[in-house]
């Protein structure tokens, strides 16, 4: 097949060829198979793609790609932008020879990429992060545990708080490991359970100017049902009260799309359900008559840049380990991730649920596995068995540096 007329226009009229000094974001691909090079620098205006230019050293199938994908994208809105794929580029120029077929692809991989590092500004590279494991299910004989979770994220000179376990036992551990409370600039709730939301009164009452960060989802109603029993176990009525009246204030930040909380650490918003075998759990309701399945829009995880790689924090996990790791990869634009520390939900997980999560985990190259909370013992073992000295069990006092 010879190059469409549309190819030959516009390799000989490229649009858009150049580059943006001041981009917010800049994607660079290269493929080994043609020796191509392609630089894409984008700017952004009120999320949408203002500008778009580009630098090509390859051949005119790849050229006339990145003009036609500049066309394609320019003006429209990143989320729509993130959209574009490579046989949309190749439709746009009318096919491409079947040998060339991969250029067109490098087009819209590098717009993507160009997309991701918009997004996911970087934090200070030389800065370690220190994740601080102020609640947990098991502690020890110097600090209280309980079935929740709380972090305690410090980097540079930032601290965020993730998750403030189900009472006020969060002061008193952060108090014996010389936290100090007051200095959280931001509070991430990962969903609306109480084992994750209870300690937010206590904790605001020590820092009043933190901004809270949670999914809207997170104040409905809740429950659980377990050996025939139904209980409430969403966020409680002072807690939602305090939250309502704080966002009256500007004081809370509803993640109803993925979010930065602190310069280079973000929230991912509701986590989309790709995974066959991460379905919502038949233990969970949004109504008192267990009719309707809690499917989590609510739940959301932490991630941010280490010196070492991509971290990734998680509250329960309710989406899904893998759905939320595959997320994380698109959301950042990276595909290692360097560590995954929190609960993970897999108490009741069947042995095929837990393989597949551990091939996720291969999948990213994940190096630091820090199962936590309601992760359960039969998953943990299991993890051990498959990642040995790179899996470790998490406790109320552990401070890992990443
Ligand atoms: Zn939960
Ligand atoms: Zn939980």
């Amino acid at each position: 097949m010879e190059y469409t007329e549309k190819v030959i226009e516009h390799f000989s009229n490229p649009r858009n060829v150049g580059e943006i000094p001041d981009a917010d974001g800049v994607g660079v691909i290269g493929s080994a198979e043609c020796g191509d090079v392609l630089k894409v620098w984008i700017k952004v205006a009120d999320e949408h793609l203002v500008d778009i230019k580009y630098r090509v050293f390859g051949c005119p199938a790849a050229i006339a790609a990145c003009s036609v994908m500049t066309e394609l994208a320019m003006g429209k809105h990143i989320d729509d932008a993130y959209k574009l794929t490579d046989a949309r580029v190749a439709e746009a120029l009318g096919g491409l020879p079947d040998n060339k077929y991969h250029c067109s692809n490098l087009a819209a991989s590098v717009l993507h990429k160009a997309i991701a590092n918009y997004f996911f500004k970087r934090p200070d590279r030389n800065s370690t992060i220190t994740i601080t494991i102020l609640v947990d299910d098991s502690g020890s004989e110097r600090f209280a545990s309980e079935h929740g979770l709380s972090f305690w994220v410090e980097c540079a000179d930032r601290a965020v708080l993730f998750d403030t376990g189900q009472s006020d036992i969060i002061v008193r551990n952060a108090r014996l490991l010389g936290i100090n409370l007051a200095e959280a600039e931001s509070i991430v709730l990962s969903h609306g359970h109480y084992d994750h939301t209870g300690g937010l009164c206590a904790v605001l009452d020590i820092a009043p100017q933190a901004t809270v960060y949670l999914h809207p989802a997170a104040l409905k109603p809740k429950f659980g049902r377990k050996n025939n029993k139904t209980r409430a176990i969403g966020i409680s009525d002072s807690t939602k009260e305090m939250i309502i009246s704080r966002a009256k204030n500007g004081k809370v930040i509803w993640t109803q799309m993925p979010t930065e909380v602190a310069t280079g650490l973000f929230v991912t918003s509701r986590i989309p359900r790709i995974t066959d075998f991460e379905g919502a759990s038949s233990s969970f309701f949004v109504d008192k008559d267990c009719h309707n399945t809690d499917t989590f829009p609510d739940d959301q995880a932490m991630f941010f840049d280490s010196p070492n790689g991509l971290v990734v924090l998680l509250g329960c996990a309710h989406s899904g380990v893998a759905n939320t790791l595959h997320y994380v990869a698109r959301l950042s634009g990276e595909k290692r991730i360097y560590a995954v520390i929190g609960g993970m939900h897999l108490l009741n997980a069947s042995a095929e649920r837990i393989e597949r999560t551990i091939e996720a985990f291969r999948q990213y190259d994940v190096q630091r596995i820090g199962p936590a909370h309601c992760t359960g013992n039969n998953a943990i073992e299991k993890f051990e068995r498959a990642f040995s000295e790179q899996c470790f069990t998490c406790s109320v006092g552990m401070r890992i540096d990443l």
